[in-house]
């Protein structure tokens, strides 16, 4: 790695930036424009934000605030424990454990910085795990193995069953930092009872795991509280998921961007909730007087992205559509599948209930929100199985109106890379003109953000959407 990336730890440095930030939005509108000459290099990221109002300064602070618990657990006694975007921290929160998310810390660097994470994710590399695997774990995991960050307590991850190349950093992790780390296991199915009872004993394993890792016992109280706001989190979702369906979409076109990163960062916390609020007054505001979220209040098109978005510096993604019009409706990763939402009907079995009624209804509740989280729930088996990818998007489609459908990953996620032409095919024959992006969600380096958003533009251009 280059010596100057020695000069900073990695978590320290992204909360001292996104401390400032959060602060700019303490000033009135007067002083934040004064401000933004003085901060060339981040303008970019803070004035999308800061332009948002009450909801974006909220989503800074709860940014700044889920970085101060990283750098800041140890002098507060409690435990780090590494893991990913499709294991819900709440378990976490619930045992009083700070969760260190490895793709939502390689965001925040790939939308924050010019240089991104790439020299963290090509230091894995260096170290002996493979270029070929997904980047959103690398860009912060090598962070962590070059000793650039806190020291990890212990880890927690899905198996290979949802993603190999995903489980195989964790396992890499685990080994060249020599901590202990529990694997819980996804088989292929997910509405069978013999999966339901698996994920059920497998989160039971997982919990004395963490009782023992803390010195602590699972507190019931706590749970229950936990699970409590999530269910009021996803109520106040479904509310908001519910206003996306009107045409012209109400919500601000980075919303869904905010759904997820919330949920990622502090499902269950009341940091989330409070975020939520925020943003359901500004669709409500928007609904009422007939006006889409773009800046421009307009909408030409409503575009569906079925798999993850594209994170180039300063939300290059989420600019260009706005720019152009056209509603973000929604990503694999907005959605929840709590047993209330309106998109499940036709697929009420793949749903999640959250009961609070005794600690074995809600270890069950936890454990199906958890085998229910993004790739976990549609990619763990054959595309087009019932109850997969290809059900799901059709269905999601349909019900949010979507003119276009766009595929964004990674090159190295083979769960999806291995039958994206198929499903492409599939939607296309459904009447739902698709695009594939060829870029790198999280390293601008396998195609520039401009490269990528020339093809955007010519696939608009030649399927006469636009
Ligand atoms: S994007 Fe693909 S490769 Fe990356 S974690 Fe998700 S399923 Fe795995």
């Amino acid at each position: 790695m280059r010596p100057e990336v020695y000069e900073y730890n990695f978590d320290w440095m992204l909360w001292r930036s996104l401390e400032s930030a959060a602060k700019t939005g303490n000033g009135s509108v007067k002083e934040f424009k004064h401000m933004l000459p003085y901060i060339p290099y981040f303008r970019g990221i803070i004035e999308p934000f800061i332009n948002l109002g009450e909801t974006g300064k909220t989503f800074l602070k709860l940014i700044d605030r889920y970085m101060e618990n990283i750098v800041t657990a140890h002098e507060k006694g409690k435990k780090l424990a590494m893991t990913t975007f499709c294991f819900s921290p709440s378990i976490l929160y619930a045992m009083d454990i700070v969760p260190i998310t490895l793709e939502v810390l390689t965001v925040l660097g790939s939308v924050m910085w010019k240089r991104g994470t790439t020299d963290y994710m090509d230091y894995c590399v260096e170290l002996g795990f493979t270029e070929t695997s997904c980047s959103s774990q690398r860009g912060s995991l090598g962070a962590y193995l070059s000793g650039l960050g806190e020291n990890i307590d212990f880890t927690v991850f899905n198996t290979a069953g949802i993603c190999d190349t995903n489980a195989n950093a964790f396992s890499f992790a685990k080994t060249h930092l020599n901590i202990p780390f529990y694997s819980l296991n996804y088989p292929a199915g997910l509405t069978d009872k013999e999966s339901n009872q698996y994920h059920r004993d497998d989160f039971k394993e997982l919990i004395k795991f963490l009782e023992n890792q803390t010195g602590k016992k699972l507190d019931e109280d706590r749970l229950r509280e936990i699970l409590d706001e999530t269910a009021k989190q996803e109520a106040i979702v479904g509310e908001m998921e519910e206003y996306q369906r009107i045409v012209p979409s109400p919500l601000p076109v980075t919303y869904n961007f905010l759904i997820y990163g919330g949920r990622f960062f502090f499902a269950g916390m009341p940091e989330y909730t409070e975020l939520l609020q925020d943003m359901v007054k500004v669709v409500k505001e928007n609904a009422k007087a007939g006006r889409s979220g773009m800046t421009s209040g307009k909408e030409k098109l409503r575009a569906f992205f079925f798999y993850i978005d594209h994170y180039a510096l300063n939300l290059s993604l989420w600019r260009w559509l706005d720019k152009r019009e056209i509603s973000h409706i929604g990503s694999i990763l907005s959605r929840s599948f709590k047993e209330d939402s309106p998109y499940l009907k036709g697929m009420e079995e793949v749903a999640y209930v959250i009961d609070t009624t005794n600690l074995n209804t809600m270890i069950d509740s936890i454990a199906m929100i958890n085998s229910r989280m993004p790739m976990v729930r549609s990619i763990r088996g054959p595309y087009d199985r019932p109850n997969m990818w290809l059900e799901e998007s059709l269905a999601l489609a349909k019900m949010y109106k979507a003119d276009c459908l766009v595929y964004n990953g990674t090159p190295g996620c083979r769960n999806t890379w291995s039958n994206v032409k198929l499903i492409a095919r599939d939607l296309e024959e459904a009447g739902y003109p698709t695009h594939i992006m060829y870029g790198d969600a999280f390293d601008d380096r396998v195609e520039s953000w401009e490269a990528t958003a020339a093809r955007l533009d010519e696939f608009l251009t030649v399927r006469g959407l636009l």
